[in-house]
């Protein structure tokens, strides 16, 4: 269903399944986990990836989820049933966040990559992802939210039909999808991020990162749901989650003691937006009527 109601505006949960806290490093393309001696750990994503998913179901919420192939190779491998679950729920949408959460961009890691790789990585990706779900992922987020021109034209060749990495800002545009590519290299839509202001004036984006760290509140989230709401009807804003930020912070520290307090406050907050007027939650898919 195409949604075009102009009176509304259009809410997706969506979640980036990548490592515990993953960084970029110099001199590699893929990322590391703080505290794993240079490796990658999931440990948390998954007990995240399970806490959501709970969630999602209690309160029959939609999800975009887009996965990292390699994690969710791994979490198919050590925790089948839960993304057996995942396979099954209604209204959930399955993108691609990557293989490896590569730095496209080489912007720490020193490397950027060609079109050739880009279109490499994409394609073993979109495989893993196909093979898993039973359907070809159509959205992508870009590891980092760096776009590059040469993902935008391997994600053109996929047949992928949409980004949603690039953030636009309150006072430049509104969150509504717009054309991004070459005509002649195939375009794809852009779902932009968006980022607000609070009452003081201070940028707050649809991203949880400050919620869970502890910086910002659950209302502070909502009020940027009701002003976007306000402003920007028909459009369409991203609440962003990473499943192992419920159970640890952003150094991969302390999950037993961070991980109670964040999912309290994900939970009031999730209740509490489906409240909201004049706010239906969708995936992109569904919005996008595809
Ligand atoms: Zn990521």
């Amino acid at each position: 269903m195409n949604k075009k109601n102009q009176k509304k505006l259009y809410v997706t949960i969506t979640m980036d399944v990548d490592p515990d806290a993953n960084i970029a490093v110099e001199g590699s393309i893929t990322p590391v986990s703080p505290e794993m001696d240079r490796r990658i750990s999931i440990r948390e994503t998954r007990w995240g990836l399970y806490i959501l998913f709970r969630i999602a179901d209690i309160l029959d919420l939609p999800l975009t989820v887009f996965w990292e192939a390699r994690t969710l190779n791994l979490v198919n491998l050590t925790w089948p049933e839960l993304i057996n679950a995942y396979r099954q729920k209604k209204n959930c949408e399955h993108g691609c966040h990557g293989y490896r959460h590569e730095d496209y961009d080489g912007k720490k890691s020193g490397q950027k990559l060609s079109f050739e790789e880009t279109k490499a990585l994409i394609g073993k990706a979109s495989n893993i992802i196909s093979r898993t779900f039973g359907c070809r992922p159509a959205g992508f987020r870009a590891p980092y939210c760096r776009l590059t021109d040469n993902l935008i034209k391997a994600l053109g060749t996929f047949s992928f039909q949409y980004d949603a990495s690039i953030t636009v800002k309150q006072d430049k545009s509104p969150p509504k999808p717009y054309q991004i590519g070459e005509e002649s290299e195939g375009q794809i839509r852009e779902i932009p991020l968006y980022q607000g202001r609070d009452s003081k004036g201070e940028p707050v984006s649809g991203y949880l990162w400050q919620l869970f760290e502890g910086n910002r509140t659950p209302d502070q989230y909502l009020s940027l749901v009701q002003g976007t709401a306000r402003k920007f009807p028909g459009c369409m804003l991203q609440i962003a989650i990473h499943p192992w930020h419920l159970r640890a912070n952003k150094k991969n520290q302390s999950p037993a003691r961070i991980g109670k307090a964040g999912v309290s406050k994900l939970w009031y907050f999730l209740k509490k937006l489906q409240k909201i007027p004049n706010v239906e939650l969708v995936t992109v898919s569904e919005y996008l009527g595809l």
